[in-house]
């Protein structure tokens, strides 16, 4: 890496959605500080609905994908690994490797090895069965290994069970919030079909762009609304007295098991974050 070049971001996402859902006003910022962003879906999306699947599902999927990826002008890859019967399998670990390799990431963001959704978990632990062997060239020794591990952290889940997430950063995404609702609404066959369908509620989706769009933003918002909420102290030191007035925000997690986020990194990889207590954290 060199340190006059763009910042290289890599979200390992288990769904096509994922990133966006969980990181998409951090990527569209980090886009807009001229960094590099590569959205990668590890499954194919082809189980993800309820009147639809398997390989027709699956090319929707990678268009609403590319599609979402194109607003913020991030690089996509949707892999071939079938939705819904995702392990944290060797083949799965040789692939994060080689592409941890060639894309040469700062910063990894993925799931943690706890959450609900067994493909969620399952990239989770094969990014940290990864992390370290990137740097051994005999494994994959075809792709020369790197020097030092990313960073890598953890996108936000609610679940506090065995621990809950324990944020390092919590960025504040009010600004493009907009653009993340325009990125979600690309993934059309999750946001108005599947989760609506799934959580019981596909009566209440309007019909019409304007008011599907609309009702996308309430559902949505309520989720970095929580994390500003339930982060707010943390928000208040990096932000400073601005912190308490933060709206929506997206919280991250550091792996101990890749390198650590120290001081030059922080501000590199998070500019966006004023990082008011300086050398506190
Ligand atoms: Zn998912």
């Amino acid at each position: 890496m060199s340190p006059t070049s763009a910042p290289r971001v890599l979200v390992l996402g288990a769904h096509p959605d994922d990133a966006e859902f969980h990181a998409g006003g951090y990527l569209t910022l980090a886009r807009q500080h001229g960094f590099e962003v590569m959205v990668v879906s590890v499954t194919d999306g082809s189980s993800g609905h309820h009147r639809t699947w398997g390989a027709e599902l699956a090319r929707r999927r990678a268009r609403e994908a590319q599609a979402a990826a194109a607003i913020i002008g991030a690089k996509c890859q949707v892999w071939e690994f079938p939705d819904g019967r995702l392990e944290p399998s060797l083949e799965l670990r040789e692939r994060i490797i080689r592409t941890l390799r060639s894309f040469r990431p700062d910063l990894v963001l993925t799931h943690r090895p706890v959450d609900y959704h067994p493909d969620h978990r399952a990239v989770g632990q094969a990014v940290q069965d990864a992390s370290y062997m990137v740097t051994v060239p005999a494994v994959c020794a075809e792709v020369p290994a790197l020097r030092r591990d990313p960073v890598v952290a953890y996108m936000y889940d609610p679940f506090t069970r065995p621990v809950p997430l324990q944020p390092d950063v919590v960025v504040d995404i009010t600004a493009v919030l907009d653009t993340v609702v325009r990125m979600l609404a690309c993934h059309e066959s999750q946001v108005f079909e599947w989760l609506p369908y799934n959580q019981r509620v596909e009566d209440q989706v309007p019909s019409d762009p304007e008011g599907r769009l609309e009702w996308l933003r309430r559902w949505y918002q309520s989720r970095p609304e929580e994390v500003a909420r339930r982060y707010r102290s943390l928000l208040e030191k990096l932000y400073g007295p601005g912190g308490a007035e933060v709206r929506y925000a997206e919280a991250f997690e550091v792996s101990q098991y890749a390198a650590p986020l120290e001081e030059s990194l922080r501000r590199r990889l998070f500019p966006m974050v004023p990082w008011q207590g300086g050398s506190q954290f």
